[in-house]
């Protein structure tokens, strides 16, 4: 890579804002012809069940399969794959596990309630999701971390089934993945992938059962598919590609700080790096760690694209300045790596994760450290947050009248009904006043 291959820009530019919104500009998912292969997909597995996913399957994922038993994995393999891996990639899954186990708990909403002098109770509880679908990628590359942070909030929060659907490309499955669904304690996991398995999720199948939920990160198909099946069944989101923002004060390692971004850029073309700093002296710095690092990567053709594309090193004029720019952006990954990070946290308001100080790569959160990687992008963490238990977990209302109370209510309720004009309300209520 040439040290030119990542744009520089200037916040005191007076066309910056015109420069940082074509930096931004992303194409959501949104293409005509992948939306009318999903739909047939969808419209297929709707009316004939495991035998349209199985030809979808044996089509897509160059399978041989014959009916719907095949793709269903017993639990035995699950736990076989987990004595099958070599012991310090099973140590390394159990310790992630258990921190992202840890990290969650803490997360659960409790039930709580009150109650009034006349004795009516009022109150919210809380309760888990009974099935949950999790959809972990498998076309092209094999992601065990996220089985585990999507399937260990679900089992914190009391889910009852967790179903877990995975493609297995000619018909191979990657054991770190299938060890990862035993440690998290998915109940149950089907071999399919893309817009077919999205699909046997949300309508159920003879051997999929339907689910309340999916969640979980996919390409293409996989993402028009649970835009298309929303409302019948919950998602958590629709994510674009990931994004890094880093805070420099210029003291950090030059060559730490590109290896964040190039963690960043590795992902994927659209993948987004952006680095912010008053020190040029450091700009130039870190430009040219990228330069030379870069050559050491395998995925060094995906990282340099990337880089070229949607990359950039920003000059501004102070700290201040990069946190205000940061809070327009909304990254879904904040790393602020300058000298006591923690004077800065209140003023950052929109950011997926925030990760603080020199020692805290972003790598750490995507792997282990505890708190969940499925992260807003885009910008939707301007109102959106992290997977979390919260997300499969629900709300209801109590609420419990005395005999008092609904005297009290039933007076306020009647005269509201009859304002618009409801009699029936107005009575239901009414009736239950003792004078
Ligand atoms: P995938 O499992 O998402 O998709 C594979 C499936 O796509 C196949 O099973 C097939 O059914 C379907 N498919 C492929 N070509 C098709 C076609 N022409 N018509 C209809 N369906 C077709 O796996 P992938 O392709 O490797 O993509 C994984 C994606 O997930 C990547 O974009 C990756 O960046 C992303 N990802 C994101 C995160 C995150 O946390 N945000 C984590 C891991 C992966």
């Amino acid at each position: 890579m040439t040290t030119d291959s990542i744009r520089r820009l200037n916040a005191a530019d007076s066309d910056f804002d015109t420069q940082l919104q074509q930096l931004l500009a992303w194409e959501s998912v949104a293409d005509t012809r992948v939306e009318a292969t999903v739909a047939e997909i969808l419209q297929q597995v709707r009316t004939r069940g495991d035998a349209a996913v199985i030809e979808y399957t044996n089509r897509f994922d160059r399978r041989q399969l014959q009916s719907g038993s095949e793709f269903c994995l017993p639990q035995a393999a699950l736990g076989a794959a987990l004595e099958r891996i070599p012991a310090a990639e099973r140590q390394a899954l159990e310790a992630a596990a258990e921190r992202v186990r840890a990290y969650h708990q803490r997360q659960l909403q409790e039930s709580w309630r009150y109650e009034e002098s006349d004795g009516t109770v009022l109150g919210q509880q809380i309760t888990p999701m009974e099935r949950v679908g999790i959809y972990v990628p498998g076309g092209k590359a094999s992601y065990p971390s996220s089985v585990l942070m999507n399937a260990i909030p679900a089992k914190v929060a009391g889910v009852d089934c967790v179903a877990m659907v995975v493609p297995a490309p000619d018909g191979q499955l990657n054991d770190l993945v299938l060890a990862a669904a035993a440690i998290a304690g998915v109940d149950q996991l089907y071999t399919i992938g893309g817009a077919q398995a999205v699909a046997a999720l949300a309508y159920g199948t003879e051997s999929v059962p339907q689910v309340d939920k999916i969640v979980g990160p996919g390409n293409i198909f996989v993402a028009a598919a649970k835009r298309a099946v929303f409302g019948r069944v919950a998602i958590d989101m629709i994510a674009g590609p990931s994004e890094i923002l880093v805070i420099c004060d210029g003291k950090t390692d030059p060559d730490w700080i590109a290896m964040d971004l190039l963690s960043q850029a590795e992902h994927d073309q659209q993948a987004q790096s952006i680095l912010l700093s008053p020190d040029t002296a450091f700009l130039d710095a870190v430009e040219k760690s990228l330069s030379r690092l870069l050559d050491e990567l395998p995925r060094r053709e995906i990282a340099a694209q990337s880089l070229a594309g949607r990359g950039a090193l920003i000059q501004v004029a102070s700290i201040e300045e990069a946190l205000a720019l940061s809070n327009r952006i909304a990254p879904e990954h904040l790393e602020v790596s300058v000298e006591d990070p923690e004077q800065y946290l209140a003023q950052i308001r929109h950011a997926g994760a925030i990760f603080l100080g020199r020692h805290t790569a972003e790598a750490l959160g995507d792997y282990c450290a505890g708190p969940n990687h499925v992260l807003p992008t885009s910008g939707t963490a301007r109102f959106s947050s992290p997977l979390g238990v919260y997300d499969f977990q629900k709300r209801s209302s109590i609420i419990y009248c005395s005999p008092e109370g609904a005297d009290k209510l039933g007076r306020v309720a009647g005269t509201l009904a009859r304002g618009e004009g409801l009699e029936a309300h107005a009575r239901s209520a009414l009736y239950r006043v003792t004078e």
